[in-house]
């Protein structure tokens, strides 16, 4: 059987149109329908990065490896960053306990430049 000149009725994964494809392996129905699903693709995984930076941002503890943390602990004077991490506070959240100057600020014990 000649391959070139099999036709299947498949659905465009793109335009979720019907279209007469030359391949069994084909999912989009033109050039600019691949196109499109390329660019769509693209933005999607830049949002799913975004999503993540933002995770991460917000729950340090979770994604900080053990010996980074270790590191962080033996330091004697730490960034807000670090204390941050330590806490598993925000930066933010560490910036208004300073500006409120609540007794949760945590210069007792560590030294902080905030
Ligand atoms: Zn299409």
């Amino acid at each position: 059987m000649d391959c070139s000149n099999i036709k299947v009725l498949k659905i465009c994964q793109y335009c979720k149109k019907e279209f007469i494809a030359r391949k069994t392996t084909s999912k989009i129905c033109s050039d600019n329908c691949a196109k499109r699903l390329y660019k769509q693709k693209q933005r999607d995984s830049e949002i799913a990065k975004a999503v993540l930076k933002i995770e991460i941002e917000r729950r340090p503890l979770a994604y900080m490896k053990e010996d980074e943390l270790r590191a962080i602990q033996a330091k004697e004077n730490l960034i807000l960053q670090e204390a941050a991490i330590l806490l598993n506070e925000s930066p933010l959240t560490l910036r208004r306990f300073e500006v409120l100057k609540k007794p949760e600020t945590v210069r007792s014990n560590i030294s902080c430049y905030i």
